[in-house]
């Protein structure tokens, strides 16, 4: 059963890397006062140094420059 399946396992982006991933298998971590879902435990581990090292607002600026390249 491949046909129909996208939709009862719906994938995720990842909050850090973008990697999609199924939505069981999510970590989530809050960052910046926002549950985030992130692919694995890696990602989960970056942001939260980045949130400990106090560049949460830095870390948001520049993944926003990354998304909106003409802005
Ligand atoms: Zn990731």
């Amino acid at each position: 059963m491949l046909v129909g399946n996208a939709a009862a396992n719906p994938k995720i982006a990842c909050f850090h890397c973008g990697e999609l991933v199924r939505k069981k298998r999510v970590v989530s971590i809050v960052f910046d006062g926002i549950c985030r879902d992130v692919c694995c435990h890696g990602c989960a581990a970056i942001l939260s140094t980045v949130e400990q090292l106090g560049q949460s607002e830095q870390y948001l600026a520049r993944k926003q420059q990354l998304e909106m390249p003409d802005a």
